[in-house]
């Protein structure tokens, strides 16, 4: 047995952090948090342990815990006083997200980044405006065209109230033009865009739902969504995406997607970003309860391997838990 080439010579306690290729830093993750304007308390999430809707005059709390733990970023999702078929109340200036973001900008040197979506603020709870006749016919969904424009008012509205970076997660056609346009024209050009560049149509978002009540009335997302088949079509989707102006491209969810982090990673010299979504937060605490598998050491595990897949930024609900354990 005369073995030369033994890759574990370089496994042994002092040279292995010499030799690693990835590094988990605190300040590559940003913490999904949800402002709620129907309650005065903060509500626990009950699919995603550990997690809460706050209040508004929470808020800043709620992102001073998160900064406590070493993480510099968050994002904001908004649950409305009120809904309608337009999901008008995203774009008021008086809006959930847009107040949550006055007073973290005002009180906090957080980097803050504001979901662009209308499903929480529509009644039919779709990411846009609906064909008549959608609810009858599960053909017809969102008007891709007539959402542009509510949608490049939201992350105006945002802009104004502060927001560092808006993150568009509609998935309509021309949206990252529509709001680049949207804030430049508002004098906003220096507010970068983080577009969900390649967001499949994925059951790992059960969880968030419950979180930002966020559940379609009718139909589902599959005509606006990825569908979760196709690999090819991202790459599509993404450098149309750069084509319009995106400064961040994301995929989600991350840990069944690894593949298009990784394809993204090496097609685009963009930043890439990943969601490592509700769904595999809620799974990893779910065995974890049973004893079945160490919560931290997953945790860190699954982050490690989207980082490693390519992403360079990674939103996730483990943030505060991962950057208190690094
Ligand atoms: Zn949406």
């Amino acid at each position: 047995m005369n073995l030369r080439d033994r890759p574990r010579r370089l496994r042994t306690d002092g040279v292995r952090p010499l030799v690693s290729e990835t590094r988990l830093d605190a300040t590559d993750l940003i913490a999904p948090v949800f402002v709620d304007a129907t309650t005065d308390e903060r509500v626990p999430i009950e699919t995603m342990p550990g997690h809460e809707r706050v209040p508004v005059d929470e808020a800043v709390a709620r992102v001073e815990e998160i900064r406590e733990t070493g993480v510099e970023a968050v994002m904001l999702f908004g649950i409305p006083n009120a809904k309608d078929e337009y999901g008008s109340r995203a774009w008021a200036e008086d809006g959930v997200v847009q107040e949550a973001t006055r007073r973290v900008k005002a009180e906090t040197d957080t980097y803050v980044i504001t979901d662009v979506c209308l499903c929480e603020y529509t009644s039919h709870g779709h990411c846009g405006l609906v064909e008549p006749e959608a609810e009858e016919n599960p053909r017809l969904t969102v008007q891709n065209d007539e959402t542009l424009e509510l949608l490049s008012k939201t992350a105006v509205s945002h802009a104004d109230a502060g927001a560092d970076m808006v993150a568009p997660s509609a998935m309509a056609d021309g949206m990252v033009r529509a709001i680049r346009e949207g804030l430049d024209e508002s004098g906003f050009s220096d507010v970068p865009i983080m577009s969900y560049a390649a967001k499949y149509e994925s059951a790992f978002y059960g969880p968030f739902r419950d979180a930002a009540d966020g559940a379609p009335a009718f139909g589902d997302r599959r005509h606006y969504q990825m569908d979760p088949a196709n690999a090819r079509e991202a790459m599509r989707e993404v450098k149309l995406d750069v084509e319009e102006g995106a400064d961040v491209l994301m995929v989600k969810p991350a840990l069944p997607y690894l593949d298009i982090v990784r394809d993204v990673r090496e097609a685009f010299d963009h930043p890439v970003a990943a969601y490592n979504v509700s769904g595999e937060y809620a799974m990893l605490h779910a065995a974890a309860d049973k004893g079945w598998l160490n919560l931290e050491e997953t945790a860190v595990e699954s982050l490690l391997s989207i980082k490693r897949a390519g992403a360079d930024l990674i939103l996730t609900y483990f943030a505060e838990d991962v950057a208190e354990s690094l």
